[in-house]
């Protein structure tokens, strides 16, 4: 058992129940509430009213995956923590593009900043981060260079993301993006740190279509996300991704196995070409609940599988973290 601060307080790992592993309550961009991006109102409404939905279909706990890069709101965060009918993590870290303001510092400055928000808190509120995000997308394979370039600078951060980890005992949950394979030299560089590979999630790895890759991960004892899973994607796509959950679950890794959309209740990215918000999905967080799961159970795999990939896997992530605690 270890403590989770969540946006409403500490709860216990044991009592998260059926969490989705990678979700945005709100995104868009750093500072969009200042430039007239972001209709709090508006984002609160589409918030509480996803939650309320997904949680009518059994989930319990939501990781937000969203740092300050990529417009996390500590004010929504702060009126949801009294009407969310789900618990909410929040996450420090970056998004894909390191800012220039960390290019000339070392690894444990970039510790430092992530630390700051696990253990004193976001902007000064009482809501304290419960996970870092790091993202490694197109930039890390496309920008191959020296110190500054955009490969070196993700790498160093992931450094700083271990070194917070330990430090402060909480797991690290990485956007990856899956056909570069790009895990395999996240897990390299955490090991070098030092960590538990057991505290670290390698996500949107579903969007793999190699599943040698895919068991590679969980043989190395990290947590597999598979946390896209959109009603953007036809049957045909869900059908095999949902096939990606079956063979981690038959190669007995359904413990090492987490669940989630990547689905934000408001956001501003990928919005229409007239701006404002993209347009509105209160039923964003469904698809695990109600097609993968049942698709799966169809296919003879037992509550118990079920249960290790919606709660233990991701308990496993926050236990690990926390025995590694300096
Ligand atoms: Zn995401």
């Amino acid at each position: 058992m270890s403590k989770i601060h969540t946006i409403s307080g500490v709860i216990d790992s044991e009592d998260i129940g059926w969490t989705l592993s990678h979700e945005h309550l709100v995104s868009g961009m750093g500072g969009m509430d200042r430039i007239g991006l972001y209709d709090e109102k508006e984002a609160l409404r589409r918030c509480n009213e996803a939650l309320q939905v997904a949680h009518g279909a059994q989930i319990r706990t939501i990781i937000d995956c969203t740092p300050v890069d990529l417009g996390r709101q500590v004010s929504a965060f702060q009126s949801l923590s009294s009407s969310s009918p789900i618990n909410i993590i929040a996450a420090t870290g970056l998004y894909r593009w390191v800012p220039l303001s960390y290019y000339s510092w070392d690894p444990d400055t970039v510790a430092h900043f992530f630390q700051r928000e696990i253990e004193e808190g976001i902007e000064g509120t009482a809501i304290h981060a419960g996970i870092i995000k790091i993202a490694w997308d197109v930039e890390y394979s496309s920008t191959v260079g020296g110190p500054n370039s955009m490969q070196a600078q993700l790498e160093k951060c992931a450094r700083g993301a271990a070194r917070a980890a330990k430090r402060s005992g909480v797991p690290i949950t990485c956007h990856t993006r899956a056909i570069d394979k790009v895990g395999i030299r996240l897990l390299d560089i955490f090991e070098d740190e030092g960590i538990d590979l057991g505290a670290v999630t390698i996500g949107h790895t579903n969007d793999s279509p190699d599943i040698n890759y895919v068991l590679d991960l969980a043989k190395r004892g990290a947590n597999v996300g598979l946390d896209r899973f959109t009603k953007t994607m036809n049957e045909e796509e869900l059908i095999r991704r949902s096939k990606i959950a079956l063979a981690l679950i038959e190669a007995g890794y359904s413990g090492q196995t987490s669940l989630g959309h990547d689905s934000a209740a408001y956001s501003i990215n990928r919005g229409p070409a007239s701006g404002g918000p993209r347009i509105e999905n209160s039923e964003c967080w469904l698809p695990v609940p109600n097609f993968e799961i049942p698709w799966l159970r169809d296919k003879g795999v037992d509550e118990g599988s079920i249960d290790s990939m919606m709660i233990k896997s991701v308990q496993r992530t926050f236990e690990a973290a926390h025995s590694m605690k300096l």
